[in-house]
């Protein structure tokens, strides 16, 4: 089943403020929650999907990547073109995140005494896009990337508070990172406002970063792009992305790699293809020609007398390679006899000539076609 837009799901526009999502989520989640339809499928499907969606859109990295790419951007493996896996997506964890904001009290649901801290200030993954040359593909390449991103305040050691100080416990929250309200029917938890779950308040900010543990910086990086590489390879650089704050984890580098079509070579996955032209000279005398390959080397083909158009050779071993494997795809290539435009004098009489003296042995097709096309007449 297709899954449905998840703006549609929470029934917002594109531009919906977090607080319209979270009040859009909220009244889906009211109605339908398990809880309150117990033993109705439908309701707890509609409530997963709400949930679901909210979990993504809420997530400021989540919906980017789900506006970019939409639902896409979630699949493991998405596009099975070589893929690194997924894109760190939803997952369960998400999950009884979103049941622990709203429904903390509810129905036996409840988190666990302690917070899980970090979760929410892991930094945000980034996304890098890198076109390279089929040739560059072939044989892989170090490249210099270089991206904006947030790093960790050396001054504070990424604390957020002036060298000396410790931060303070959060005075909205209690050190808690959670605050409970009554919305009705429920008792609802969610994070605190203040502290944006960390339990903490910075007092005594550190100057450097102003007290974000962070500092905007440009990063330059060196990465390798494996030999063999295809169009749309996405390659996750673990913990490139922008630093955590206060503890959290960095976020990934996602590099996407986009190969420029080649001239002469086409691609499908590890073997190339292309046509090449002979005279009909060649095609009927025969001939040895060189033809080139992805290595900028040449290859000989031998064409042998009587070469017909379109005959295929593949030339094993000339494709492209296996990413993380040592062999390599085939080259295959395509004849096309190019029947001769613009004759000279000499040239035409030469196969006028020629044509005096054909026979029907010489043209087995054609002769062949003629039988068929004469007893066609006869009846
Ligand atoms: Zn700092
Ligand atoms: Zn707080």
């Amino acid at each position: 089943m297709a899954k449905r837009d998840y703006y549609d799901v929470l029934g917002v526009t594109k531009n919906a403020s977090p607080d319209e999502l979270k009040s859009a989520y909220r009244k889906l989640a009211v109605k339908y929650h398990p809880d309150k339809n117990p033993g109705n499928k439908t309701a707890e499907d509609k409530f997963k999907e709400a949930s679901e969606a909210y979990g993504v859109l809420s997530d400021k990295s989540k919906k980017e990547n789900y506006d970019n790419f939409g639902h896409a951007a979630f699949e493991n493996g998405g596009g099975g073109r070589g893929g690194f896996g997924g894109f760190g997506g939803f997952n369960s964890t998400d999950f009884s995140d979103i049941f622990e904001d709203f429904f903390g009290d509810f129905g036996g649901r409840g988190r666990g005494s302690s917070r899980r801290g970090n979760s929410n200030n892991r930094g945000s993954d980034l996304r890098y896009d890198l076109t390279i040359t089929l040739e560059e593909a072939y044989l892989g390449k170090k490249q210099n990337i270089q991206f904006s991103t947030s790093e960790k305040c050396n001054t504070c050691k990424g604390n957020g508070s002036k060298p000396g100080y410790n931060p303070d416990r959060c005075t909205y929250c209690g050190g808690n990172g959670r605050v409970r309200s009554n919305q009705g029917f429920f008792t609802v938890q969610q994070t605190c406002p203040q502290c944006s779950g960390s339990g903490e308040e910075i007092t005594n900010p550190c100057s450097d970063c102003n007290g974000q543990g962070n500092k905007q910086t440009t990063k330059k990086i060196s990465v390798t792009i494996p030999k063999g590489v295809d169009d749309g390879t996405r390659i996750r650089l673990a913990g490139k992305g922008e630093a955590g704050v206060r503890g959290g984890g960095s976020g990934d580098l996602y590099l996407f790699v986009n190969v420029e079509s080649h001239d002469l070579f086409k691609r499908s996955d590890v073997n190339l293809f292309f046509e090449f032209p002979i005279s009909i000279a060649d095609a009927a005398l025969g001939t040895t020609i060189e033809i080139p390959t992805i290595d900028g080397k040449k290859a000989k083909i031998k064409i042998p007398d009587g070469t017909q158009d379109g005959k295929q050779f593949r030339l094993k071993g000339k494709g492209m390679p296996f990413m993380r494997r040592g062999d390599f795809g085939d080259l295959y290539v395509q004849v096309r006899t190019e029947v001769p435009v613009f004759l000279n004098k000499e040239q035409k009489e030469l196969l006028e000539r020629f044509r005096k003296i054909e026979n029907e042995k010489s043209n087995p097709s054609i002769k062949k076609f003629f039988q068929k096309a004469k007893n066609f007449w006869k009846n």
